[in-house]
């Protein structure tokens, strides 16, 4: 058996970190076992469809590197991979179920089903369509055959219902949450097919995994209430032979541990929920991963290990390291609590371990958004000194920008702690050794200069600072040696210049 899973959104708006999580253990199930990743869009309902939310998940799948097997952008055996466009099979399929006693026509108005429910609620109780109402409603089971034939050939608008069998255990089997039984007496008669004939999610869903060859349905817990109604639908169309397997993935949980992950959580605590940045089409606009510095691959690191585990204590992969590794044995029952600190430390990890090439063209991208134009050696070097301080992309301007700009202003704070009146004389003395270093090195440089300082009996510490001020504007930055060797003698004599010049006590 080759393995065909799929990831099946609603573009009802951005995919949630918790999706691109669905989609991406589909389709690391799908490399593992060499077999195909499918991506189906499911958008029936047309009330929630939002414009841009389908290229907003192309647009994801892209940066994470999750690659389409078959899907509306690459093509594939079972088009449309679009269920909007699919109409036509779903109801060819209904009415298979209708002939064989599975569903029923229902008539019943909004305002019927309103009422009833209404009453229902005024009694303490909840109104549901099921074994116990539906033969005292208005439906193809209350009505005889030639009124029936009136109202569709008046074009009276009507659902089709599933009959769930009365008093019923249906069992289910779930690779992640073992053997579940479900009587049906707790189901209703779920509609198949809406008045407007599009499908509902549960008969599109049940006819396309079936015709689309599906064998694994991964997906988020939220659906583990529908599988009793799906296995129902499998087996009403004969098709349990075939049926794929399932696996509910755990939730993903609030930092606090409590609860699903929501945007309102991200917003709170200063972190994104979405992959990428996202406006609404009221403009709302919402954070993504992409646009506050991350690494698709740190993303999907993370996202990989919210719910799965290796068995090892290794904690940073790289997706091909993940497509050989995953599996569904390792993902867990229980929720996975999102850590936006630990989200942090797997960006810093990666941003240590990806290419050094791509970072140079991100830092160019910086640069150039600053029309500051640098040689790729020098950008290289600047690299070299700052790299194990990046945390995010935005970092390296952040933490390298002294070694583009001069700076111009000093930080008020450490002025007042590090730049000593009696120090400005040396200062320019200083300068000068530096300048003439030979070779010129970092630690040539120190030397030089560590010898000048005990000359003259002055402190190391109280040295460095004042000249690190005069160099970075600020008390930060690498190693005060290396930062000299790398802005050069000329650039150095020059800010001492300018920091004896312009900074006031
Ligand atoms: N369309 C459903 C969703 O939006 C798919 C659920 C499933 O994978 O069966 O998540």
């Amino acid at each position: 058996m080759t393995v065909r899973v799929r990831f099946a959104p609603s573009p009802t708006g951005p995919l949630h970190i918790g999706g691109l999580r669905t989609a991406l253990f589909n389709y690391l199930f799908a490399r593992k076992h060499g077999g195909t990743f499918i991506l189906r869009i499911e958008d029936t309902d047309q009330t929630r469809f939002v414009p841009g939310a389908e290229e907003y998940i192309i647009e994801t799948f892209r940066w994470c590197g999750i690659k389409i097997d078959e899907g509306q952008t690459v093509g594939g055996p079972h088009e449309p991979y679009r269920q909007s466009e699919r109409a036509e099979i779903y109801r060819k399929y209904v009415q298979q179920l209708i002939d064989n006693g599975w569903a029923y026509y229902a008539f019943d108005t909004p305002e019927t089903l309103e009422e009833l429910r209404k009453e229902a609620e005024a009694n303490g109780k909840t109104f549901t369509y099921d074994a116990s109402t539906r033969m005292s409603m208005k439906n193809s089971l209350t009505m005889p055959q030639s009124e029936l034939q009136r109202l569709i050939a008046d074009s009276t608008p009507y659902a089709v219902r599933f009959k769930i069998p009365q008093n019923r255990e249906v069992e289910m089997n779930d690779i992640i949450r073992g053997h579940i039984t479900v009587n049906t007496s707790t189901l209703d008669d779920k509609i198949l097919i809406k008045s407007d004939g599009l499908p509902t999610y549960h008969l599109a869903n049940v006819v396309d995994d079936h015709l689309m060859g599906i064998t694994h349905v991964i997906r988020g817990e939220e659906w583990l209430p529908s599988l009793p109604l799906h296995i129902l639908l499998y087996e009403a169309f004969g098709w349990l032979d075939s049926m794929p397997q399932f696996a509910h993935l755990p939730l993903i949980l609030k930092p606090e541990g409590k609860g699903k992950l929501s945007k309102r959580d991200g917003d709170k605590a200063g972190f994104p929920v979405f992959p990428l940045r996202w406006v609404s089409p009221e403009g709302e606009v919402s954070r993504g991963y992409r646009e506050d510095g991350y690494l698709p691959q740190a993303v999907v690191n993370l996202l990989a290990l919210l719910g799965w585990n290796p068995g090892t204590e290794q904690e940073l992969f790289t997706m091909d390291e993940l497509c050989q590794l995953f599996d569904l044995e390792r993902v867990s029952k229980s929720g996975a609590r999102f850590d936006p600190e630990k989200a942090r430390w797997f960006n810093h990890q990666h941003l240590q371990i990806c290419s050094k090439d791509f970072l140079v063209v991100e830092f160019v991208k910086l640069l150039k958004e600053r029309d500051i134009v640098a040689r790729t050696e020098y950008i290289s070097k600047v690299l070299d000194l700052i790299r194990d301080r990046l945390y995010f992309i935005q970092d390296l301007w952040e933490q390298g920008h002294f070694f583009f700009e001069r700076p111009v202003e000093f930080e008020p704070k450490t002025v007042q702690k590090r730049w000593k009146a009696e120090l400005v004389s040396h200062l320019a003395k200083i300068a000068s050794i530096i300048a003439a270093s030979k070779p010129f090195e970092a630690q040539q440089i120190k030397a030089d200069v560590s010898a000048y300082i005990e000359q003259n009996g002055l402190g190391f510490g109280v040295v460095a600072n004042a000249l690190r001020l005069a160099l970075v504007g600020d008390a930060k930055g690498p190693d005060l040696f290396s930062i000299i060797e790398l802005l050069g003698g000329e650039e150095v004599t020059a800010r001492i210049d300018f920091a004896i010049h312009n900074i006031k006590l």
